[in-house]
């Protein structure tokens, strides 16, 4: 048995054409079975709806996280960011979900010292949404060391 915490189903669909997990062959080839799967939803413009989510549940295995990505902070307006928490905090409560995220932060679209510090905050207050509703948070921290300091300060000062 094996348990993949972190996949992007909504990728994998556009990917395979497929509208949810299917066993392509590996469990026979690599003599494992996937007991549970975590799909990360971290593009708010591409989460599912409330019938696609029942559809996704149907398959008893996988559990569900959401949160928005570092990058998608950039190009958005501050106004549509805020929304796009909003959609995050509503869609936390769907049944089945586990987890904040992924959420954090990322320099490799190198982002100038305005946006960056978007991303900051777009962060923290996705920490301290995880804080209110108990989840735990997936990470996502991509660039070097000195941006995983920013990250790990962000959840020094935000988390308990
Ligand atoms: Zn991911």
């Amino acid at each position: 048995m094996a348990v993949d915490a972190h996949f992007h189903l909504d990728q994998l669909m556009v990917k395979t054409g497929f509208t949810g997990i299917h066993d392509m062959g590996t469990s026979d080839f690599y003599k494992i079975k996937l007991s549970l799967l975590i799909a990360n939803y971290c593009n708010p413009t591409r989460f599912p709806t409330s019938s696609e989510r029942s559809e996704i549940r149907k398959d008893h295995r996988i559990r569900l996280s959401f949160g928005n990505h570092p990058r998608i902070v950039n190009s958005n307006s501050t106004t549509t960011l805020d929304m796009f928490f909003k959609n995050v905090s509503f869609i936390l409560a769907s049944s089945k979900t586990v987890s904040v995220g992924e959420c954090g932060l990322d320099t490799t679209d190198r982002p100038n010292s305005q946006n960056f510090q978007k991303q900051i905050t777009y962060f923290e207050k996705q920490l301290s949404l995880a804080v209110q509703t108990n989840l735990p948070v997936v990470i996502h921290s991509r660039r070097d060391n000195n941006l995983n300091l920013s990250t790990l300060t962000s959840m020094v000062n935000n988390l308990p």
